[in-house]
């Protein structure tokens, strides 16, 4: 699950890391009031307007304004709130900025950039640092990527002064500030850990000129399957920023997860599903979606995930590979027949149902007269639904 900056920022400051704090904006009727107490509260006539979404590169995509005076601030105001933000992280498509944050602006000396994230392979977190902090991080990590410095902690443990000094000096902080420096690394590394998070991300953690370091965004992901430790950050969840039919799956109980190919697909097990995507491909096609119908495939989860599939222009076909252990396969087929009659699918549907009772589910689906694709074996599936695609395109 990810939130957005300035409830990132709250979460940091409770882990005694500096951020720079402010106001956030929901309608234009509070635009004016709410700049000016930003301007008062903080002291300040300099302020940063900016968009807040699920996603990065808000600053290059037009969504982060430096604003001199209360006018130019409205204006900036107004024009992010609302607006479709596209963003290298959004996709084509955008994000709808429905909140935008008011903060202090700040006389950055230098920005850096921090993040800590899981390392799968070597089975450790990965503390990142960099001098080169910034919009341009992509770049550094491509072109020079010598320029990010890493260290590994053991999950078990804590960031140690040590690696925190290693990752300090490696940035080339100046002396001065380089003992704060490890004290808020300590700290993120902390938050992380504590929090469950599966990435911290803050780019920039600037120095300040007047020598302070601050946290000028933040960028969470959380492990979703520990969220319910943490009830104070469920809380934070913004449903307008994901996804609707995942969102919608998720209220059926099915994990959905939407992809950019034509042929859906309909399995039970989070497993089966990968290796059916995985079998679509090699068949020279591109599957649409990650579906894992759960233990209960009956009638009433087919449907749902029939609804679900198609609400996706892009399908071209439907795949249901479904293997029948606890949940048999005549029962399957039932539901299978009932839901296509009941929704009256025109989209080609394609069943492979191997276990218990596949020899009844077969006879089911051939005399139901409705129109489904029997396949033997997975393969005879996936190249099925493949060329079924490609000639309904
Ligand atoms: P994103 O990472 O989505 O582009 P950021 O919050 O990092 O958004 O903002 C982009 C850039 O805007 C930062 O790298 C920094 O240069 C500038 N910026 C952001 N907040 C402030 C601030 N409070 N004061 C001065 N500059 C800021
Ligand atoms: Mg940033």
């Amino acid at each position: 699950m990810k939130i957005h900056e300035f409830q990132g920022k709250k979460i940091l400051s409770d882990f005694d890391v500096p951020i720079q704090d402010g106001y956030i904006i929901e309608n234009l009727e509070s635009v004016e009031s709410t700049i000016k107490k930003v301007q008062q509260d903080f002291n300040t006539k300099d302020v940063i307007v900016k968009a807040q979404i699920h996603a990065g590169g808000r600053g290059k995509g037009g969504g982060v304004k430096y604003a001199s005076d209360l006018n130019s601030a409205i204006e900036h105001t107004k024009n992010i709130l609302g607006m479709n933000l596209v963003t290298h992280q959004t996709g084509p498509e955008g994000k709808q900025v429905n909140k935008v944050y008011i903060t202090k602006a700040f006389d950055i000396k230098k920005e850096y950039y921090a993040a800590i994230t899981l390392d799968r392979s070597k089975k450790m977190d990965v503390f990142m640092a960099s001098s080169e902090g910034g919009v341009n991080i992509e770049d550094v990590a491509k072109n020079t990527p010598e320029k990010i410095i890493k260290v590994w902690i053991d999950p078990n443990e804590y960031l140690d002064d040590e690696k925190g000094k290693m990752l300090s000096k490696g940035i080339g902080l100046p002396e001065n500030i380089q003992t704060s420096a490890v004290k808020i690394f300590k700290n993120m590394y902390k938050c992380y850990k504590d929090m469950d998070s599966s990435l911290l991300e803050i780019n920039p953690l600037v120095e300040t000129e007047q020598g302070d370091i601050v946290a000028l965004d933040a960028k969470f992901n959380f492990d979703g399957n520990a969220l319910f430790r943490h009830k104070e950050v469920l809380e934070m969840r913004d449903l307008t920023e994901e996804d609707p039919m995942e969102l919608e799956a998720s209220e059926y109980n099915l994990n959905y997860v939407k992809l950019e190919g034509n042929v859906g697909c309909m399995v039970n097990g989070a497993g089966l599903a990968m290796a059916t995507m995985d079998i679509i491909k090699l068949s020279g096609g591109e599957p649409a979606n990650f579906l894992d119908v759960g233990g209960k495939a009956n009638a009433d989860t087919i449907k749902s995930g029939f609804k679900i599939i198609l609400n996706d222009k892009n399908v071209k076909a439907i795949l249901i590979n479904i293997f029948g252990g606890i949940v048999r396969c005549d029962r399957v087929a039932n539901g299978v027949v009932q839901a296509v009659k009941d929704l009256g699918l025109t989209v080609p549907v394609i069943v492979r149902l191997e276990g218990t009772n596949a020899d009844i589910a077969k006879q089911i689906l051939a005399n139901s007269g409705v129109k489904i694709i029997p396949a033997n074996n997975l393969e005879d599936a996936a190249e099925k639904s493949v060329n079924a695609a490609i000639k309904e395109n």
